[in-house]
């Protein structure tokens, strides 16, 4: 008997039948460059997967573990001859796994948190009392996301403060968790839809013409998945985005070597690589240099898919690769509050500093 339920078994089917087993996403796999097992790379994952809907193979631990110690960075689907879409198998793998029972405690707790209180961190203090912004009419409106607004606080402080400096027409918003949390673990998708429901309405009711965001993650959320469910009738833009097309009077930086690290979900899920550049471009004075792997063959900072929280030791294995890839810079700049975490927990003392492109920003306007 397979795990799968019928509405995904097609979908399934159609990937399993198109992969040719070549094993080009192997070279590419940050999960299986720091794990070394075939069962954790893209290839790997298929067999899992086929062998979970033939009934074959059981869901146990060690099924659960390869399917979640993926980081959905997409570099495997940039990689894949046969177009085969490994992340949307993968995440349609954990929906199985979820809806017969077969959850990470870590997961549990992140879902549970985010069912109770709108955000996958327990706060039981709305993002607008946090943030100490009341919503108001506006033209444009700033989704903060949970990281932003509950951990990497500079973040949604920068972004705030360009926006009044900057003399826009801005509101916050009565905000909930945009739903990646759930979708990514794979969690009943009622629940996420119920959020983008929540969060689309509360976007409509101050007549925001234009939504931005600081996060990578919600950004794909607003911009790919949101549509998929529920109208949206605004525009999405990432902060990179806007600012690109804002007339910035920034300071020269002077001689601090900095490099741009392209968040998975900003860049290969979304397309969005030059932005942030342009806005680099911007400063009088700046020494940029691109690391090896950049744009759509940027290397994953290790900490997404729900890796960080179950499996803290390989996000910080995976983010260790990437600093030594930016081992010339001073400061790595992304554009993702889930990057600039890991990427700073894994540093330790290292000297470089990783800051958002918002805080780069701030600080010279
Ligand atoms: S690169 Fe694509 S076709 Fe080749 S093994 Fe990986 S998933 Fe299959
Ligand atoms: S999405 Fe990234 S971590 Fe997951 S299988 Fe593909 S290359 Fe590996």
């Amino acid at each position: 008997m397979s795990e799968f339920k019928a509405d995904k078994i097609k979908k399934v089917k159609d990937a399993l039948t198109t992969c040719t087993m070549c094993g080009f996403c192997k070279a590419v796999c940050p999960s299986f460059k720091s794990i070394g097992w075939d069962s954790a790379v893209s290839r790997g994952r298929m067999i899992i997967t086929y062998g979970l809907l033939t009934g074959d193979l059981k869901a146990d631990d060690s099924v659960v573990e390869n399917m979640y110690t993926c980081t959905t960075c997409a570099d495997c689907v940039r990689r894949c001859p046969s177009n085969v879409d490994i992340v949307e198998v993968i995440e349609l793998c954990r929906s199985d796994l979820v809806e017969s029972g077969h959850i990470l405690p870590k997961h549990k707790a992140v879902a549970e948190s985010v069912l109770k209180y709108d955000n996958p961190y327990s706060e039981k203090v709305s993002v607008v009392k946090t943030l100490g912004i009341e919503p108001r009419k506006a033209k444009i409106g700033y989704f903060a996301g949970c990281t932003a607004t509950y951990r990497e606080k500079k973040i949604a402080a920068a972004s705030l403060s360009i926006l009044k400096k900057l003399g826009a027409d801005f509101t916050t918003l009565d905000e909930v968790c945009c739903g990646s949390v759930l979708q990514r673990i794979g969690v009943d998708e009622k629940e996420s839809v119920r959020l983008m429901e929540k969060n689309v309405e509360a976007i409509k009711a101050l007549g925001i013409e234009t939504l931005i965001l600081s996060c990578a993650g919600c950004y794909r959320m607003f911009k790919i998945e949101y549509p998929k469910f529920v109208d949206v009738p605004f525009k999405v833009l990432h902060m990179a985005e806007f600012l690109a097309k804002q007339d910035l009077k920034l300071k020269p930086l002077g001689n601090v070597k900095v490099t741009y690290h392209d968040p998975c979900h900003l860049g290969r899920h979304c397309k969005v690589y030059d932005a942030p550049r342009e806005v680099l471009k911007k400063f009088p004075e700046i020494s940029f240099k691109e690391m090896k792997f950049n744009k759509s063959a940027s290397h994953c900072c290790g900490g997404g898919g729900g890796v960080r929280s179950a499996y803290p030791e390989e996000a910080k294995d995976i983010a260790g690769t990437r600093l030594d890839e930016a081992n010339f810079a001073d400061v790595i700049v992304t554009t993702c509050p889930f990057c600039v975490a890991n990427l700073t927990a894994a540093a330790g003392d290292r000297k470089v500093k990783v800051i958002d492109l918002t805080e780069l920003v701030d600080g010279s306007l």
